[in-house]
């Protein structure tokens, strides 16, 4: 019997034990650094030579590995081989395909601090932010198993008498996963496993800056059963792997996460009808967000100044939930000012290996130069309140950064940059509050602090975002209980996480018999 949902816990690393288990399996993944990833097709390792060398963000001396990069004939190989086997995976039981996933969920947890460390040590994440992100993947897993078993037999439907109507769901075809670098683990596993629970069979193609971690959950998903061919491994670039198996005939969906500009791209060029393509494809999109924390003028201000700071600042900014805005209203504006930069001020920013460090490094070299633009930006529409200060010699660390005083129609206010900066405004009143927040193109999270009921319920109804939180902070959506996404300029309105997830890589058939 399946138990039911329940969250991943988060590690508690104030227990020493904890501590210990983690620092040994830093360790280990520091003895494994810089090995050779093969592409994966049908199953088959394939070596190329031109590769993508995965560097740590903390130390861009670091080589965490070397990994073979797709080209456009082994896109189209890989293309091939996912059609052919999407023939047998379709008609496979949609219980012994979440028995897979059940499976990998229960080998990641088992190797949960390893994991971790690969995000760490790739992706810069500080250990919180790694271990969540390995409890997320984890969730995706245990969550789209049992939405996949709830689905199988389909959903009922009126039947007159004389006839039985039957309403299933099937799958759609071959999936192009293409995931991001800011949940490595999670987001590019749950958008895989989702794909391939419902009988798909997908190229993954995850983010350039983070392959490894992907190489190393391609073969617990081997190892826990999966057969060959479902899930390709192809890393490459984007303009020539990305844009190749977009365009493709054989293509039936696209389910991609990252920036607004890329997702774009991807939806205008995936409507486009290609010769020997017999369907429209599906987009599923999750792109960027310019997320607002209000703070009502009868607000718990120390609550306030905390979400505000932690919602900004958590991985470096790099969430697209992450709170790049205060809405603040002008009576209570300088107090919680003040107390978020003070707040601000005792974050430590250093190398993520090191468990006292709250922020690590940014990505890479262009994220750095974009966030630095900001900054400076900022200093010109507002009030550099602290931070502000970066140092890429090493790696690419930036200061948690306040701006304040900032215009409600300013760049920083309007535009994402996916770093350690937020920007403060000021508002009037809660109209002028609710008008700022909905005034951008983006709508993916926000949260209100506030003791006003009347107010709580005006937002819930008026803040037009997907994911809207009272009193706390706007990040750390928890798979199966706040299911993820956005709208707008956020995405194509998916949650990820959510009930009808699964069913956006799934087409409905109606069977309607007379007796
Ligand atoms: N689901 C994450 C959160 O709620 C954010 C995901 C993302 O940045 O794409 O914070």
């Amino acid at each position: 019997m399946v138990l039911s949902y329940k969250h991943e816990q988060l590690t508690d690393f104030t227990n020493l034990e904890n501590k210990k288990a983690f620092e040994e399996a830093l360790q280990v993944v520091n003895s494994q650094l810089g090995q050779d990833y093969p592409l994966v097709i049908g199953g088959e390792r394939i070596t190329t030579d031109e590769k993508i060398i995965s560097k740590n963000p903390a130390n861009k001396e670091e080589i965490i590995g070397t990994v073979s990069k797709a080209n456009k004939d082994l896109a189209e190989k890989a293309m091939q081989t996912a059609v052919a086997t999407f023939e047998t995976w379709k008609k496979w039981d949609p219980e012994a395909r979440a028995n897979i996933l059940f499976r990998a969920a229960a080998m990641i947890r088992r190797r949960k601090h390893e994991f971790s460390s690969y995000l760490v040590k790739e992706a810069g994440k500080p250990w919180k932010e790694a271990d969540a992100d390995t409890a997320e993947a984890i969730d995706f897993l245990e969550y789209y198993a049992r939405q996949m078993i709830k689905l199988k037999d389909g959903v009922p439907v009126e039947s007159r008498e004389g006839e039985i109507n039957k309403f299933n769901y099937i799958p759609l075809g071959v999936g192009v996963i293409i995931s991001p670098f800011n949940f490595p683990l999670a987001i590019m596993a749950g958008t895989t496993v989702a794909a391939i629970v419902a009988g798909n069979t997908v190229l993954l193609k995850p983010s350039n800056n983070t392959p490894v971690v992907a190489a190393k959950f391609v073969e617990v998903m081997e190892e826990a059963g999966l057969p060959k061919g479902v899930l390709n491994y192809i890393p490459g670039s984007g303009a020539e792997v990305g844009d190749y198996l977009v365009d493709h005939p054989k293509t039936r969906f696209v389910s991609f996460t990252g920036s607004r500009e890329v997702g774009c791209r991807i939806y205008e060029r995936a409507a486009k009808v290609h010769p020997g393509q017999i369907w429209l494809k599906r987009v599923i999109a999750e792109m960027g967000g310019k997320d607002t924390v209000v703070v009502d003028k009868d607000a718990d201000l120390d609550l306030a100044a905390s979400s505000i700071v932690y919602s900004a600042f958590g991985f470096s900014g790099q969430k697209c939930s992450a709170g790049s805005r205060a809405v603040i209203h002008e009576d209570v504006y300088n107090e919680v000012l003040e107390k978020a930069v003070a707040l601000t001020k005792t974050l430590t920013v250093g190398n993520p290996e090191d468990v006292n460090n709250y922020m690590g490094p940014v990505i890479d070299q262009a994220a750095y130069n974009k966030i630095m633009k900001y900054i400076g930006i900022g200093k010109e529409e507002g009030k550099l309140m602290c931070g502000g200060e970066g140092d890429d010699s090493k790696g690419y660390f930036i200061q948690p950064t306040i701006i304040a005083d900032v215009d409600e129609k300013a760049r920083l206010m309007q535009e994402e940059i996916f770093g350690p900066v937020v920007a403060f405004c000021k508002a009037r009143d809660f109209d002028h509050m609710m008008e700022i927040a909905n005034n951008t193109e983006y709508g993916l999270t926000g949260a209100l602090l506030s003791n006003n009921r009347e107010h709580i319920e005006r937002a819930r109804a008026e803040f037009h975002v997907g994911n809207l939180y009272f009193n706390r902070g706007c990040t750390a959506a928890i798979v199966g209980y706040q299911p993820f996404g956005g709208f707008n300029m956020s995405g194509t309105d998916s949650k990820a996480g959510g009930p009808d997830y699964l069913i956006l890589h799934m087409q409905a058939k109606t069977t309607g018999e007379l007796l």
